[in-house]
């Protein structure tokens, strides 16, 4: 956090194309198929004769989230993991990004700085290059958009579609910790609004937080997959929450599916937060967001080759019939609707 008393530049100080110079000066170019980066009126990439994989997302402050709590260099390491995250739920592997910036005078430089160290840690991170984008004043408010590119592997790609009865429905890590995170922060804001002498102590929720500000992709997971040579049937990544998620992945193939509460991975300190706040964890893990695990669904003799690692959970399989029901732990069938499940 900087001082108040430290003196900020003004963008208008040193311009758009400083600006950009600025911001862009430190990022390393590490891929191949980069052939032109920043610098001239577009990139050029050279996939050879692999097919490319292009995702965008974009996120206004007010909407998608609140500088008040989220910090800037959170917030760009996130844009970029979250374009990360549909390239892997595509089985591709992101190579290149473009990020575009929308400003209103109240950034400094030394904010959008920040902003953009964030996304250098994850370009880093998952070796991935920043190739261009573009840079505009807003009247109020920051936007941001991130488009990541990337390419698919050998074995071809995986939409949300091509399930079939039978398959496995598989899901990566644990559920609901980022919203509860969400729930954590907002309730701070409002008690620091009251009043501002009242320091958060987020220790207690550190699991839960670091869920909602520094999420990351599972591009482990996919480099796990081509190396045991499984190909899942179908894959999306679980950004709206798992119960839309799984809407979406059984209406694309035009089946349904069986759920089971009891299977539905949730960590200890999800629990514990859902408890403080009163809500039932596994409701929080069928309809929160941002998660960015991947869902997925394999052939069911794929099982073994799941088995040996430890951040699968085996949640239900997919049906003929088109409905996407959960059993829950005392063995009631409830349908799943895209705002979660109705506990009762
Ligand atoms: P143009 O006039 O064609 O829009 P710009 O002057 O905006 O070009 O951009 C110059 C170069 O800087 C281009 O390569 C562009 O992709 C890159 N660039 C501009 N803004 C950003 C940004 N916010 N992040 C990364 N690269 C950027
Ligand atoms: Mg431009």
């Amino acid at each position: 956090m900087k001082k108040s008393s430290e003196k900020l530049t003004d963008i208008n100080q040193i311009g758009e194309f400083g600006l950009i110079d600025l911001i862009t000066n430190d990022f390393d170019i590490v891929n191949d198929s980069t052939e032109l980066s920043i610098g001239d009126d577009a990139a050029i990439l050279n996939y050879k004769n692999q097919k490319t994989i292009v995702s965008t997302d974009m996120l206004v402050e007010g909407v998608h989230f609140d500088l008040s709590y989220f910090p800037l260099k959170h917030l760009g390491y996130k844009a970029v993991v979250s374009s990360i995250s549909d390239i892997c739920s595509m089985y591709g592997t992101t190579k290149q990004i473009t990020v575009s910036i929308a400003i209103s005078n109240r950034f400094k430089l030394e904010s959008i700085k920040e902003l953009y160290s964030g996304i250098n840690h994850a370009c880093k991170r998952y070796n991935v290059d920043l190739i261009g984008g573009d840079t505009t004043s807003s009247l109020k408010g920051l936007v941001i958009s991130v488009t990541a590119i990337g390419c698919t592997t050998k074995s071809g790609y995986v939409t949300r579609s091509g399930s079939k009865p039978n398959d496995l429905i598989v899901v990566t890590g644990s559920l609901g910790g980022a919203y509860l995170g969400l729930q954590v922060l907002e309730r701070e804001k409002q008690v620091f609004l009251v009043n501002p002498n009242n320091k958060p102590d987020l220790s207690k929720y550190k699991y839960v937080v670091e869920r909602q500000l520094k999420p990351e992709a599972k591009s482990d997971i996919i480099e796990f997959f081509l190396e045991n040579k499984i190909k899942p049937t179908s894959m999306i990544d679980i950004s709206d929450g798992l119960s839309s998620e799984i809407i979406h992945l059984s209406k694309n193939s035009g089946n349904g599916c069986i759920i089971y509460e009891e299977k539905l991975p949730i960590s200890q300190e999800t629990v514990d937060t859902c408890k403080e706040f009163k809500l039932e964890a596994s409701t929080i893990a069928l309809s929160g967001g941002e998660d960015y695990e991947l869902l997925f669904t394999i052939d069911s003799k794929d099982l073994k080759k799941i088995e040996q690692h430890k951040e699968f959970s085996v949640i239900g399989y997919v049906t003929k019939e088109s409905n996407t029901n959960l059993i829950t732990r005392d063995g009631k069938t409830t349908p799943i609707n895209s705002m979660g499940w109705k506990s009762f």
